[in-house]
């Protein structure tokens, strides 16, 4: 199995090419823009075209280095992105540990190319992996006149704001890069990042892809009907990457479909009348693993930016279709203003934050529907304590 073909992003892929060919390419670059819209994917054409024994603006697809860049085994190309830290492994050993690790996923994706990747929390970009990487960029390349390295994620480097190490590791890297290296970063967070670390890296915004791009490739590339594919594309908001978390997984759960229905319900609460509502939901959190809700917070962004479309009399923005009759159906004397959503949404800000340091889910459920609550109805004002 290789890679799936590369899909939209035809201005900067031109972009790029044009200056390979120009010879004005940066040795280091950073791909940011929404999750899942293919940065990954376009920093792995990029290396392809760069690696490619007859370049032109697009990577030949055929030689000897293509094949083997497609099939994720170019000795040329590093591709490096966040793992879960293996278990009872330090030391060397935990560098060991994790170039295994790597291998496995990197085994998976040849095998499964095209799968919904659910990037949960304890995972992170170590130290010990960064001086692997470290390494490796001292040595020559093995086939041709350069190595690619593709940090995918890169935000993952900063796990914690107190653990900066790895960040701290890859910046010496990028301050004196070996000749014939290449770096290309990518983040969805690129505000996590080290300021150093982005003041180093020359910045490209991947940005959304058309809804008809994310709708065809289900069909072609996963093998979805049309009619599955429109549905889906239309909660996708241009990832790629999200659409496949809506198509059933081999056990019949729809990972991300769970993850937006909790958003709604989190909403609902919190423009409920009755105080309670918000309250029974956070109890209905379990007491720990805070950085589990850090997807879901993304989510709500999305809800709370749908409370805006509808407030502003535009419900055909939303994505969420639920939203227009879930506001309706609250039963609360007060409309929100759409200006309050952006007051919800430094709030979900500020919970995301504290989430990633792993606070109880309880407490910062109960903390952010009176957040949430406060700024949509003028009332229920968070208690003492809470993230505000
Ligand atoms: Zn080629």
């Amino acid at each position: 199995m290789t890679l799936h073909p590369l899909w939209g992003h035809e201005a900067e892929r031109l972009m790029l090419a044009r200056a390979r060919q120009e010879g004005t390419l940066p040795s280091t670059l950073l791909l940011h823009g929404p999750r899942g819209v293919g940065k990954q994917r376009l920093a792995l054409w990029m290396a392809q075209l760069l690696l490619c024994e007859s370049p032109e603006e697009e990577p030949c697809g055929c030689c000897h280095s293509c094949r083997l860049t497609l099939g994720l085994q170019h000795p040329d190309l590093h591709w490096h992105f966040p793992l879960s830290r293996p278990k009872g492994a330090s030391g060397d050993r935990l560098g060991e540990a994790l170039e295994k690790e790597r291998s496995r996923v990197l085994e998976q994706t040849r095998v499964t190319p095209i799968r919904f990747v659910h990037l949960a929390s304890p995972f992170g970009i170590y130290l010990a992996a960064i001086q692997t990487l470290r390494r490796r960029a001292q040595s020559r390349p093995s086939m041709g006149n350069e190595q690619i390295f593709v940090v995918g994620n890169a935000e993952a480097l900063v796990p914690q704001e107190a653990s900066p190490e790895a960040a701290n590791a890859l910046l010496k890297l990028l301050e004196e890069p070996p000749t014939q290296t290449r770096l290309i970063l990518t983040s969805s967070e690129p505000g996590r990042l080290l300021s150093t670390v982005r003041s180093r890296t020359v910045p490209l915004y991947v940005g959304r892809l058309p809804g008809e791009t994310v709708k065809r490739f289900l069909e072609k590339e996963a093998g979805v009907d049309a009619a599955t594919a429109g549905g889906v594309s239309a909660l996708a908001d241009g990832s790629i990457g999200r659409a496949l978390g809506f198509l059933p997984d081999d056990e019949g759960v729809v990972p991300l479909e769970q993850l937006r229905l909790r958003a709604l319900e989190l909403v609902r609460a919190s423009l409920s009348p009755k105080q309670g509502d918000a309250f029974a939901l956070a109890l209905s959190f379990a007491p720990t693993g805070g950085r589990s809700l850090v997807e879901l917070l993304n989510f709500l962004d999305q809800a709370i930016r749908d409370v805006a479309a509808v407030a502003a009399g535009a419900p055909e923005r939303a994505l969420n279709p639920e939203i227009a009759d879930l506001m309706q159906r609250a039963g609360s004397e007060n409309t929100p203003h759409p200006t309050d959503a952006a007051k919800c949404l430094a709030a979900v800000e500020r919970c995301r934050e504290l989430a990633r340091g792993n606070v109880n889910p309880q407490l910062l459920i109960a903390g952010l529907t009176g957040d949430l609550r406060h700024s949509l109805l003028g009332k229920g004002q968070s208690p003492e304590g809470s993230p505000s």
